[in-house]
């Protein structure tokens, strides 16, 4: 084969891609670690279904965690109104952002790359979910949702199985729950950002982050 000047730019050109996918990188949550979803939520609907207890946004989540806990919400109304918003691209471009994370996720890709974003949202609201990621201008990636039919209850269970599934695509993973870091467990050998979370657990490949600037800070020892 003669190798022509085009023949080798077209080679240089599909090589250059190829590598630039195989680049490893974090995989990232989004919600309660990018977006404060819970807070709109708790917000959203103390107005619309009541706040009998006349708490704030943070004293009823502390004391409830998820809104499918708190006693006066469980009606046949709220219930179908959540049910819809879990698949509205819409609500996914109203969330509230969560200070920084935007700012220190686009220093720390200068460090590691972002190869996507992790979420176990269904993948019926990937393109309300981008339209977010863009309005507030995080870097640019992939975004993996969980597949629409597995239930919203098997979602950290697909997260873990498929970060661990794609090893070599992911060094690391920034994620706020406790269960995603349990369930990759110690044999994942990359490394497992806690973000707002004290010390869980004792796995060695976990580093506890009270903050997105403790985040960066760690990224940038390792
Ligand atoms: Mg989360």
């Amino acid at each position: 084969m003669i190798i022509t000047h085009s023949t080798f730019l077209i080679i240089t050109v599909l090589d250059y891609n190829l590598t630039d996918k195989m680049i490893p990188g974090l995989a990232i949550d989004i919600d309660e670690t990018l977006s404060w979803t819970i807070g709109y939520w708790v917000g959203t609907m103390q107005k619309l279904f009541g706040n009998p207890e006349n708490l704030s946004q943070n004293q009823l989540i502390a004391k409830y965690r998820y809104t499918q806990n708190v006693p006066y919400w469980q009606t046949k109304e709220a219930e179908a109104w959540m049910e819809e918003q879990r698949f509205s691209n819409e609500l996914q471009t109203k969330l509230p952002l969560i200070d920084g994370a935007n700012t220190y996720l686009t220093k720390i890709s200068k460090i590691i790359p972002i190869s996507a974003y992790t979420t176990t949202r269904p993948d019926k609201v990937k393109d309300g979910t981008q339209k977010w990621l863009e309005q507030n201008n995080f870097p640019k990636a992939e975004i993996i949702c969980r597949p629409s039919e597995l239930p919203f209850n098997k979602g950290d269970e697909w997260k873990a199985k498929f970060i661990k599934e794609n090893n070599s695509r992911f060094i690391g993973v920034i994620d706020d729950k406790p269960q995603i870091a349990e369930l990759l467990g110690e044999e994942y050998n990359g490394t497992i950002f806690l973000y707002e979370h004290a010390n869980v657990n004792n796995q060695s490949n976990v580093i506890s982050c009270k903050d997105w600037k403790t985040i960066y800070e760690k990224v940038k020892e390792m």
